[in-house]
C-alpha cells in the first residue's frame, strides 16, 4: 500500500485555505487521526463517554492502552524481552530518567557510576547537562569542532568499557543531522533519545538498552513520552527517584502506578493504527526518503540556498537550511506562511529555516515548498 494519501486526507483546510505545518513539533498530525478523534470524542464506542473521561483502571482504558502497546511492538517489530512504558513528563525527562533508572555502581569495585555520550548538537547537548547532575560522564566523541555538521566516526569514539550506557541522539531536531543507522556500541547498553525520528523507519533492536521518544513529533500529544526498555535493565533505581519516574515501579504496576496520560495514549493509539494501516514502517521510510531527498535537491541545485550538514549525515525529518542572505529569512517565513506553508523558522538556536517532515507531512506539502522555494529566489534575485 502507497503513503500518497488521498486528496481528502490532504492538504488541511482552514476556512479559506490549505496549510501544511512544517513546524518541529508539535507537528503535523494525520487527518484522518484528528477526523477520527474528533468524531469520537463526546462518545468512545457506545460508552456514553469520551476517552477523556474514562476510568483508567476499567476494562475500557486498559484495551485501549494494550492495543496501542500492542501495535506499536508490531510496528517496530519490537522483541519480547523489551518492554514498552507510556511516561509523562515528555522527553527532557529521561534527561533525567534515564540516569536515575540505569547507572549502576561498579559491583567488582564500587566505584561511582560512569555513563558515555556522544555529543552532535543541541539536543544531545541538553541530555549531557542534565545527565551530568548525576554521574561521571564520558563525552566519547563530539562534533562540536565542526560545528554539528558530521557524526563523529563511531570507529573514532572512545567508549569507556565500565560505562552504564551510551547515550545518542538519533536525530538532532535542531541541527537538521541524523545517523543513518544505530551505532553497535558493543556490550554496552545503547539508549537512544528517538524523539524525532521515532517510527519514521524501521530499527533494528540488537545493542539497544533503552529507547525513548517524545510524542510530539510523529505520534500524538506533547507530555507522553514512550519509553521502550530491555527488561533486565528494568532494576531498582537512585533512591532519591520518585516513584512515579521508576521504570520498575511503572512496570510492576501495568503502567497503572498513578494516572497515566489517558487521552495521550489513545491519540498515539490511533496514529499507531493509522500508520499500520499505510503499510508500516518500510513505506514510511520510502516516503520520508522521498520527501527528503526533493527538499535536499532544491536546496542544493539553487545557490539561493544552503545545508550546511554534510550529505551523508542529513536529517530526513528536520532538513536546515539557511538562505544567501540571512536578512530575507523572516520574510520567507512570513511570505510562505500567506501561501499556507506554516512554521518554517529555524530553532532559536540555530536560525535559518527548517522544514519539518514528520510522517504525516504528505508529498504534496514538499512540493508546494519546493515551488515556493523556487519563486522567492526567483523574486529576490530578478
Ligand atoms: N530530544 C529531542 C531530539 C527533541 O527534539 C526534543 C524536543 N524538540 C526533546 C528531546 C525534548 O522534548 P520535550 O519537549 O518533550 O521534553
Amino acid at each position: 500500500m502507497s503513503l500518497t494519501t488521498s486528496s481528502s486526507d490532504y492538504p488541511a483546510q482552514t476556512a479559506n485555505k490549505a496549510v501544511y505545518n512544517f513546524g518541529s513539533g508539535p507537528g503535523m498530525m494525520p487527518p484522518t487521526v484528528l477526523k477520527q478523534a474528533q468524531a469520537e470524542m463526546l462518545d468512545w464506542n457506545g460508552t456514553g463517554i469520551s476517552v477523556w473521561e474514562m476510568p483508567f483502571t476499567g476494562q475500557d482504558f486498559q484495551a485501549i492502552a494494550d492495543q496501542a502497546r500492542q501495535d506499536l511492538r508490531e510496528l517496530l517489530n519490537i522483541p519480547d524481552h523489551y518492554r514498552i512504558l507510556f511516561m509523562q513528563g515528555g522527553a527532557s525527562a529521561q534527561f533525567s530518567l534515564v540516569p536515575l533508572n540505569l547507572l549502576l555502581s561498579n559491583p567488582k569495585t564500587g566505584a561511582d557510576p560512569k555513563a558515555d555520550y556522544i555529543e552532535t548538537g543541541y539536543w544531545s547537548r541538553k541530555a549531557i547537562i542534565e545527565g551530568s547532575r548525576y554521574c561521571q560522564i564520558n563525552i566519547a566523541a563530539s562534533g562540536r569542532s565542526s560545528d554539528f555538521i558530521e557524526i563523529p566516526s563511531v570507529a573514532d569514539w572512545r567508549l569507556n568499557t565500565q560505562a552504564s550506557y551510551c547515550h545518542i541522539t538519533s536525530n538532532e531536531t535542531a541541527n537538521g543531522l541524523q545517523y543513518s543507522e544505530l551505532p553497535n556500541t558493543g556490550h554496552v547498553p545503547l539508549v537512544v533519545d528517538m524523539t524525532s525520528d521515532f517510527l519514521s523507519r524501521p530499527i533494528d533492536f540488537q545493542g539497544i538498552g533503552l529507547l525513548y521518544a517524545g510524542a510530539q513529533k510523529n505520534i500524538g500529544p506533547a507530555g507522553l513520552c514512550i519509553v521502550i526498555v530491555r527488561e533486565d535493565l528494568i532494576r531498582e533505581p537512585l533512591s532519591s527517584t520518585p516513584s512515579a519516574f521508576s521504570y520498575q515501579v511503572i512496570e510492576q504496576n501495568n503502567g497503572r502506578f498513578n494516572t497515566p496520560l489517558t487521552y495521550g495514549i489513545y491519540l498515539a493509539g490511533l496514529v499507531l493504527k493509522y500508520f499500520k494501516a499505510q503499510g508500516g514502517l518500510s513505506e514510511i521510510q520510502s516516503l520520508n526518503k522521498k520527501k527528503s531527498n526533493l527538499l535536499y535537491e532544491v536546496i542544493d541545485n539553487n545557490p539561493f540556498y544552503h545545508c550546511a550538514v554534510s550529505p551523508a549525515y542529513r536529517s530526513q525529518m528536520n532538513p536546515c537550511f539557511t538562505l544567501v542572505d540571512a536578512e530575507l529569512t523572516d520574510r520567507f517565513v512570513a511570505q510562505a506562511g500567506t501561501r499556507g506553508l506554516i512554521n518554517l523558522k529555524g530553532h532559536s538556536a540555530k536560525g535559518g529555516i527548517r522544514a519539518s517532515l514528520y510522517n504525516a507531512m504528505p508529498l504534496s506539502g514538499v512540493l508546494a515548498l519546493a515551488d515556493f522555494m523556487a519563486e522567492f529566489a526567483e523574486g529576490c534575485c530578478s
